[in-house]
C-alpha cells in the first residue's frame, strides 16, 4: 500500500506506480506508508505537463 498524493487515497501498489523512496505519510493509528503516484496520476500530470502555460518554471 502507497499514499496517492494526486487521488488523496491509498493504492494497492501496482507495477506501473510510482513510489517515491523518501516521503512517508502517517497514518491515524501511527503507521507509516510510503508516497506515491497512480498510473492514472501520472497520466493526468504528463498531460498537465503538454499544455503551453502550466507548470512552467519561473524566469530567472
Ligand atoms: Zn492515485
Amino acid at each position: 500500500m502507497y499514499f496517492c498524493i494526486l487521488c488523496h487515497a491509498e493504492h494497492e501498489r501496482q507495477e506501473a506506480d510510482r513510489v517515491f523512496s523518501t516521503g512517508f505519510r502517517a497514518l491515524p493509528n501511527g503507521d507509516k506508508i510510503p508516497l506515491g503516484l497512480c498510473e492514472t496520476s501520472l497520466q493526468v500530470l504528463s498531460k498537465e505537463a503538454e499544455k503551453p502555460f502550466s507548470m512552467k518554471p519561473l524566469s530567472a
